[in-house]
């Protein structure tokens, strides 16, 4: 399907070419000096002391999760508004994710009442999830959290840019995990990053990183080592150069990117407003600076989603959910303990619509799009 305005895009040119061509020349595919650069760039950019790139963002969080020590008895309280490798990430671990609710229609955050509610006495940590680039209430969470000798893990898959007075996603909890999936507002196809301002945990997740094993490739490559242990069961989530070239580009266009989705986002809900007032757009007051990922709206209740995809599929634009809610899916849903109702996260969740965003969107695209949600909207309400 050739979408006249797709839901994602990527922002490569020649620069992204280069930086991969200088790769493949140099004969060195597998972590190493570019991986090393692209670290120390990413650290430096959210401010955190450590930055540990993998091949993907749910290696991201299963190393957070680690790194952290978590593991069989442990509870963590994870959102169900949220991309389902949140959750898995905690079991893959033995530990088991416990669901809370959003703040509201207008915050689709996971909600600080909704946690303090689901604390038990086996509860090790909070994962939160920026939902859409928004910033969770990250100065009350890590308040509470202290208080009460919780970890706190951040999903920022969303959040690469996203910041609270300046102060990165990522680097409000104890470990932050990026994705660079394709869609995401940096890419390097498949990779992700971890990142800690704590050294244990950060040296925990680098041998996690790479099957357990007290030397790499690299180091034997350099002439540094010549054997090695494997002190851990560890896993191969590294990332390879090619990809932290690519990444190394992308986060010199990320600012600029970032402001140009908060500027369409601007404009989404100008004209969203004016035009299709019956719509809600969330997140019309939000903390700090969001790095604006996704355009969510919520369809008046009852309005036919289906019918209204297809509307606008017929009008060549693309549409998604974020998300159908983890603690309905099969796999969680017969869990034990089996999860309780969330009723604000099962309200939106039957009624959200995610729009076309990506920097180079046009404000005739907007435009555009906005007519064909005020004609969708129209038509499905009238059958
Ligand atoms: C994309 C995403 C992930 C997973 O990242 P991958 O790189 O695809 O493994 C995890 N959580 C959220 C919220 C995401 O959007």
């Amino acid at each position: 399907m050739a979408w006249q305005i797709p839901l994602a895009d990527i922002d490569f040119d020649s620069r992204e070419e280069a930086a991969v061509l200088d790769v493949l020349r140099s004969r060195w595919l597998t972590m190493g000096e570019v991986t090393q650069a692209f670290e120390a760039e990413f650290a430096s950019y959210v401010g955190s002391r450590h930055a540990i790139a993998v091949a993907n963002g749910t290696a991201a969080l299963h190393l957070a999760c680690l790194g952290v020590g978590l593991g069989q008895g442990d509870e963590v309280i994870v959102p169900s508004l949220t991309f389902v490798a949140t959750a898995n990430a905690v079991r893959y671990t033995g530990a088991t994710p416990i669901f809370a609710d959003i703040e509201s229609e207008q915050d689709l955050d996971i909600s600080l009442d909704s946690i303090e509610k689901k604390v038990t006495k086996r509860t090790r940590a909070i994962m939160v999830m920026h939902y859409g680039g928004y910033a969770c209430d990250m100065p009350a969470i890590t308040k509470f959290a202290r208080e009460h000798n919780l970890l706190v893990l951040e999903d920022a898959a969303h959040a690469v840019g996203s910041t609270i007075d300046g102060r990165h996603m990522g680097s409000w909890g104890d470990v932050g995990c990026y994705s660079f999936f394709s869609n995401k507002n940096m890419t390097t196809g498949e990779g992700g990053m971890v990142v800690t301002d704590d050294d244990a945990a950060a040296a925990r997740m680098r041998l996690f990183r790479s099957h357990g094993m007290t030397s790499m490739s690299w180091d034997r490559h350099k002439g540094h080592a010549w054997s090695y242990d494997v002190v851990e069961l560890g896993y191969n989530y590294r990332m390879d150069e090619i990809r932290a070239a690519l990444g190394r580009v992308q986060l010199t266009k990320l600012e600029n990117n970032n402001i140009k989705r908060r500027n369409l986002t601007l404009l989404y809900r100008e004209q969203l407003e004016e035009l299709v007032p019956a719509v809600v757009m969330p997140f019309k007051k939000s903390r700090g600076v969001s790095a604006c990922h996704l355009l969510p709206i919520l369809l008046p209740p009852g309005c036919d989603r289906i019918g209204f995809m297809e509307h606008m599929k017929s009008n060549g634009i693309q549409t998604s959910i974020h998300y159908p809610p983890i603690h309905k899916f099969q796999t969680y849903a017969k869990g034990d303990p089996a999860p309780s109702n969330l009723p604000l996260t099962e309200d939106i969740t039957g009624r959200e619509v995610t729009l076309p965003l990506y920097a180079a969107l046009t404000e005739e695209n907007v435009a555009q799009v906005v007519r064909s949600v005020q004609s969708a909207v129209n038509q499905v309400n009238k059958k």
